[in-house]
């Protein structure tokens, strides 16, 4: 494909929905849909890879209503592509750079109607990076939104050396990343996180220490206290109960009660957090995870987020290609 910007079709090829409901119900594929218009701080993006994120389809089925933006509406918030146009107001990208982002700067408040399961999407400059440059678009479109959530929400916690951690659903997206940053990047002294049993040695390659099977042993009965927790399930109840005195609990389920004094945030996204977070990725202490039928052809895109909906999936999902 020409890809220069003089050859910019008007209409693309995207996954819209027009109402709420299950992605295999409500997902349609539009041969016609507009390609959407450039704002002067955004560039229009070649999509060549994109990744599913639970919140797409919480969103598809009507879970965030509150906060939408106006149906028909393409899902997708992470994506990996080249650039084809900047708007006036762009100042460090060009057209050409390789780039990867989440492009929905608040997580839940009224994403881009044009998302990034189309062949083509616009995002602000400020929330991509150039794509670490030892990953494939495959790979780089799986960080943005895991990597976001698990950065900041450390971040929130003061993770910082010498101290221990318990990530609660380790073999998730956010999970994979949580206990890889954890490790690798924050420098815990001891990092532990929970899976199903066939996802254990995943756990331990990704630099934990301990892996506990949900399955077998409830990790508050455990004897050892941590001083963080990151909750990516929903049970803080129970997280709490894990904690050392003075130990934090951080949780990223966006509904439900939250025990005290676990708390709770919802990501925003940055394009200069993910270039902080390129260096780990480059020299491969951190890397992505996707799951072993991680990766979907366009025209499958429903089934990939049935797959998602089972709440089974290691890692990530991509679709590719687009
Ligand atoms: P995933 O769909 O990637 O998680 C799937 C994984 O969950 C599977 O590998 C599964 O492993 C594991 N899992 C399921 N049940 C349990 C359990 N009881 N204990 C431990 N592991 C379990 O989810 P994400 O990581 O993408 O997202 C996690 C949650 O965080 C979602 O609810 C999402 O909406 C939310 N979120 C919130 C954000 C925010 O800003 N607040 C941002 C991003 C996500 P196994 O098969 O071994 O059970």
């Amino acid at each position: 494909m020409d890809n220069t910007a003089s050859s910019i079709p008007s209409k693309m090829k995207a996954w819209v929905y027009s109402e709420h409901g299950k992605p295999v119900d409500v997902l349609k594929l539009d041969s016609n849909y507009d390609v959407p218009q450039l704002k002067e701080d955004q560039v229009l993006i070649k999509v060549v890879a994109a990744a599913l994120n639970p919140v797409d389809f919480k969103r598809m089925l009507g879970m965030f209503v509150h906060s939408d933006s106006p149906l028909p509406s393409v899902p997708g918030y992470d994506v990996a592509g080249v650039v084809l146009k900047v708007g006036s107001q762009v100042r460090t990208l060009k057209e050409g750079d390789e780039v990867y982002g989440n492009i929905n700067e608040k997580g839940l408040d009224r994403p881009k109607r044009s998302g990034t399961l189309a062949e083509y999407t616009v995002a602000e400059e400020n929330l991509l990076a150039l794509k670490p440059k030892n990953l494939g678009f495959i790979e780089a479109a799986a960080i943005p939104l895991a990597i976001g959530t698990a950065y900041e929400g450390l971040q929130k916690t003061a993770l910082s050396p010498g101290k221990s951690i318990l990530v609660l659903r380790g073999a998730g997206g956010v999970g994979t990343m949580v206990i890889q940053l954890a490790k690798h990047v924050f420098g815990a002294s001891k990092v532990a996180a929970t899976s199903s049993s066939a996802k254990l040695e995943l756990l331990k390659s990704l630099g934990a220490d301990l892996a506990i099977d949900y399955t077998k042993d409830n990790f508050e009965d455990l004897p050892e206290k941590f001083d963080v927790i990151y909750d990516a399930i929903g049970q803080s109840e129970r997280a709490v109960k894990a904690i050392k005195e003075g130990g934090k609990v951080v949780t990223i389920e966006p509904v439900g009660e939250l025990a005290e004094p676990a708390f709770r945030f919802i990501l925003t996204s940055s394009g200069a957090m993910l270039e902080t977070l390129n260096a780990f990725l480059e020299n491969g202490k951190v890397k992505p995870v996707i799951d072993p039928r991680g990766t979907f052809a366009f025209s499958q895109t429903p089934q990939a987020f049935s797959y998602l909906e089972t709440g089974r999936v290691t890692g990530k999902l991509v679709i590719h290609p687009i």
